[in-house]
């Protein structure tokens, strides 16, 4: 049985699709797609010999040697252009994702969906694919097990770039109100802040504590230089809370 992370993922996979999975791990999220019959074929692409070895164990106790390929190789690497329509990439951070989607861009043609979960730097996720032409066209959050996680969607569409404006377009949310530009459109998520959900606010919340434990490490400093990042990082945490404080 999935989890609830992997179960969001594997809901968002359009039926009848050919799966690609980066960073499969033990390859539960391919093997259960396939048996839930969601998805005709699947690759589960792994980096490191030790879940790759899980994955091909894990692929072969279920029989479906036929329906998964299990690869080993660096990111897309492991696929070759045209043969998913779909990729996953879940539980790494999102500098790394964004780093297997750039180094693998000419393995995208023909994908024309990307669900990602990003553990940390969701913001740098959104920012790759606004500027790579991606329609982002949803955006989901959870918590499980104490933790709490986003999952994004990214859809090739004809009408990204119209779609993708209005959605980052300033935003006027919440009472009293706030504006949010697309900075912060893209560091909340635009969905995830229209909707506001208790996850929302309580992952904020407990960003605000991390931020302000930083400021608070930074202590007072002699150089303007430092003098000012502490400001600006202090800034930032009171235009946070201020955001927090008007959604409902
Ligand atoms: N995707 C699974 C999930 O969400 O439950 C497993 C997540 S696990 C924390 C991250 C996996 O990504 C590890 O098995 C790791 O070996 C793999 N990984 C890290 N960098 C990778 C890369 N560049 N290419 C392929 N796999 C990678």
């Amino acid at each position: 049985k999935l989890s609830q992370r992997l179960n969001t993922i594997c809901k968002l996979i359009p039926p009848g699709s050919r799966l690609a999975d980066i960073g499969s791990d033990h390859a539960l999220l391919p093997t259960c797609a396939v048996q839930e019959g969601r998805v005709v074929s699947a690759i589960a692409g792994e980096v490191n010999r030790g879940p790759y070895d899980a994955a091909a164990k894990q692929v072969a106790a279920a029989g479906l040697q036929d329906k998964i390929s299990v690869r080993l190789g660096d990111g897309l690497a492991a696929i070759q252009a045209g043969e998913a329509d779909v990729i996953t990439i879940a539980g790494m951070g999102g500098a790394l994702i964004v780093r297997i989607l750039t180094e693998g861009k000419s393995k995208l043609e023909g994908v024309s969906r990307l669900i990602l979960q990003p553990n940390v730097g969701e913001d740098l996720v959104r920012r790759w694919l606004l500027q790579e032409g991606w329609l982002l066209r949803g955006e989901t959050i959870l918590e499980e097990d104490g933790k709490i996680y986003e999952v994004l969607t990214g859809d090739r569409s004809e009408s990204a770039e119209e779609e993708n404006a209005k959605l980052y377009a300033d935003t006027t949310v919440g009472e009293p109100s706030v504006t949010l530009d697309r900075e912060q459109l893209l560091d909340f998520g635009p969905f995830l802040v229209r909707a506001a959900s208790p996850v929302f606010h309580e992952k904020w919340i407990g960003e605000i504590a991390k931020l302000e434990r930083v400021a608070g490490s930074m202590g007072r400093s002699d150089t303007d230089d430092a003098r000012g990042k502490k400001e600006a990082l202090e800034r930032h945490i009171e235009r946070l809370k201020e955001v927090l404080a008007c959604l409902p």
